[in-house]
């Protein structure tokens, strides 16, 4: 192996993240993407889709705890969670610790992504390990269609807006989701970030906020391997607003050790800088 061997993903034409890499350990290609898995020097193992960087060991646990555990623990009881895409396993090792919850079903489009998981990053891979995680290989545009008033919380854990994503960004999409959710139901995405290619972000928040007749709410977390290292999260709610509720009382018994998330967390990520305010305030 080449010992100057670099991975680099661009966020623009004139600007990057770089990661040296020790070994290309799989290669492989499906009819939705390209999947590849990277041994690196500081950032452990790491997934790229069609050369995206999808998770790496050493920061997963910021993006898979806070996509999970804001909303679980905002909603006052939740029993049935559906999560779209997710095929890392990293969401579903999340919800697994939630042992109160009824059922746990993932839809993810792509089986090389699980399989991949499964045998080369275990750290999120084992989320397939729990019996109560249910695994539908499919497309997620596709499940929610005929779904009425089925699950507490939807958490869509998708790739960029690109391919077979492209559609869970959509506006049909969302009210399909809102139809599928119970009535105090919430649904959380990861929706881009606030500097490199904001339209994107703009276009999941926006189309959130018109199926949920603008009851949307953005928070953010950081994540130093995602573009800008800020990453920013919608969550679509048909109750009481996730950033003034907390549902301490489980919080204290459950006792989960987190790396990222917790009580005070849970707070102040909504309160966003002007910039994102701003950016926020654009309608289309
Ligand atoms: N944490 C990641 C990020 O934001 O970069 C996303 C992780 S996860 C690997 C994204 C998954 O969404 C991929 O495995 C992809 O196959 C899946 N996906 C994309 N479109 C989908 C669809 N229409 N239905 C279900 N899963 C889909």
């Amino acid at each position: 192996m080449n010992p100057e061997f670099w991975f680099t993903e661009k966020y623009s034409e004139t600007c990057g993240f770089s990661l040296k890499v020790k070994e290309v350990l799989e290669t492989k290609e499906s009819k939705f993407q390209r999947l590849d898995i990277l041994d690196t020097y500081d950032f452990g193992k790491v997934m790229l889709l069609d050369g995206l960087i999808m998770l790496t060991e050493r920061d997963e646990f910021v993006y898979h705890e806070m996509i999970t555990n804001v909303p679980l623990f905002s909603h006052p009881n939740p029993q049935d969670v559906l999560v779209i895409g997710g095929g890392d396993g990293g969401t579903v090792r999340e919800l697994s610790r939630h042992t109160y919850l009824n059922s746990i079903t993932e839809v993810e489009i792509d089986e090389i992504v699980v399989n991949a998981a499964r045998k080369y990053m275990p750290f999120v891979g084992c989320g397939y390990d729990n019996e109560k995680v249910n695994l539908i290989i499919g497309d997620g545009i596709e499940f929610v269609k005929d779904k009425e008033d089925a699950y507490d919380i939807i958490i869509i854990d998708s790739t960029d807006p690109f391919g077979p994503a492209e559609g869970l960004f959509s506006g049909e999409f969302y009210s399909n989701v809102k139809r599928a959710l119970k009535d105090n139901g919430l649904v959380v995405a990861q929706a881009e970030n606030p500097y490199y290619d904001t339209k994107w972000m703009m276009r999941s928040v926006n189309n959130m906020r018109k199926a949920f007749l603008d009851k949307v709410e953005c928070y953010l977390a950081y994540i130093p391997t995602y573009p800008s290292g800020m990453w920013n999260f919608a969550i679509g709610y048909k109750d009481k607003a996730p950033s003034l509720s907390f549902e301490k009382e489980r919080y204290e018994k459950l006792q989960l050790k987190f790396k990222y998330y917790n009580d005070s967390i849970h707070k102040a990520c909504f309160a966003l800088p002007e910039f994102v305010k701003d950016l926020l305030k654009q309608k289309t």
